[in-house]
């Protein structure tokens, strides 16, 4: 089975891991503070790690201030992590259509979606590519609204010459073992604003302030730490951390293996009759996913057939408000026919650094193997 996404885990990266084993802490060292200081240093923007991705998203809305009565628009191509944590701290999920060649969401769609209790625009970077982050942020001008980013596909991605993490007032990622690097379970979150970072921060370590300069219980005694908003235990371990350190290290390696990868797709595929995602010029990204696009009836059977061929192969996503959670929200789904259109013809097929030239060569066979039955 070539599988659709997988994490490149080497020696040094073993190394990292052992050597982490050995040491005094196994959370709470160190490390976590080097894992941040290497992506501070990475994404030049001050950053901080967590458990998950899902976590990030979750100290990301907190930190912004989320809650009942708030809003925020974000795709429903996207998995449904990017919901759920707004869902969890009272907002309502408004959302906006794609652009259905790159899976991103549109500006024009955005601009129709904002209300006066728009708290957030959340952005999804969808197969690595980000958002037309100008575009959004000419939109909102003069309005009390934030953008976050759901980088988790795009850590090691530029947007016009610029690294993913500091673009936007938070972004957040994923160190999940198909994202661009991993640490097993594991995320971070990222921000020039100090008031934010910080309260993201908070949030993922039991809501915890040691700075007595901020105590607001005073003379206590050196022991003393305390909380002023209850946060969640969303800390990640030093030896995740160490693999972090040492995944992170390589990244340019790996984008540059994704990239070849996406190049030979991009060469082999369309001749084939079958759509690939759309290319936009003002991004250089680290390419996490290869979705190609299929006519939609015969979807099911070209996907079932790479399957039993051993090709690896997901849909990514169905759209987040079909999923019953949502029904109770009654969207109307004749109103996102780009995202309609673009859900029923998806299938990401196997894009990680570890596919060599005669993987791909069968990939492509079978796909056109695919295509000649079915359609
Ligand atoms: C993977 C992913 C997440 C969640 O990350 P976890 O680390 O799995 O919790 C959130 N948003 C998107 C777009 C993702 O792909």
């Amino acid at each position: 089975m070539i599988p659709y996404g997988r994490q490149s885990i080497d020696s040094e990266d073993e190394l990292s891991v052992l050597e982490a084993l050995s040491r005094d802490f196994l959370t709470t060292g160190p490390l976590v503070e080097s894992f941040e200081t290497s992506l501070c240093r990475y994404t030049s923007t001050p950053t901080s790690v967590v458990n998950s991705g899902t976590s990030a998203l979750h100290a990301a809305y907190f930190a912004i201030g989320l809650g009942p009565g708030d809003e925020i628009i974000t795709p429903p191509i996207t998995f449904i992590a990017t919901q759920a944590m707004a869902i969890h701290l009272g907002a309502k999920i408004v959302f906006a259509d794609i652009d259905r060649s790159t899976g991103l969401i549109s500006v024009q769609s955005i601009k129709e979606k904002i209300t006066e209790r728009t708290k957030a625009i959340v952005l999804v970077d969808y197969a690595g590519q980000p958002c037309d982050i100008d575009g959004v942020k000419a939109l909102i001008q003069g309005l009390d609204i934030k953008i976050i980013e759901d980088a988790a596909h795009s850590l090691g991605s530029e947007y016009k010459g610029i690294k993913v993490g500091g673009l936007v007032d938070i972004t957040t990622f994923s160190f999940y073992p198909t994202k661009n690097i991993t640490t097993c379970e594991g995320g971070a979150i990222s921000s020039n604003n100090s008031n934010l970072i910080q309260r993201a921060k908070e949030f993922s370590r039991q809501g915890l302030i040691r700075d007595p300069q901020r105590f607001l219980i005073q003379d206590e005694g050196s022991w003393h730490q305390e909380v002023h908003d209850l946060g969640f235990n969303y800390r990640l371990s030093d030896i995740q951390c160490a693999l972090g350190i040492s995944q992170l290290k390589k990244i340019d390696i790996f984008k540059k293996k994704r990239s070849d990868v996406f190049r030979k797709y991009k060469e082999y595929i369309p001749p084939l009759g079958v759509g690939t995602v759309g290319e936009m010029s003002y991004a250089n990204p680290m390419w996490h996913l290869f979705p190609i696009f299929v006519p939609k009836e015969s979807r099911a059977l070209i996907f079932d057939y790479l399957k039993s061929k051993e090709i690896g192969v997901q849909v990514n996503y169905i759209p987040a408000y079909h999923h019953p959670v949502f029904h109770e929200t009654l969207v109307n789904r004749e109103e996102f026919p780009e995202s309609e259109a673009f859900y029923s013809q998806e299938i990401s097929i196997p894009m990680h650094t570890n596919l060599n030239d005669t993987d791909i060569d069968k990939i492509c066979t079978r796909i056109e193997e695919a295509i000649k039955l079915f359609s």
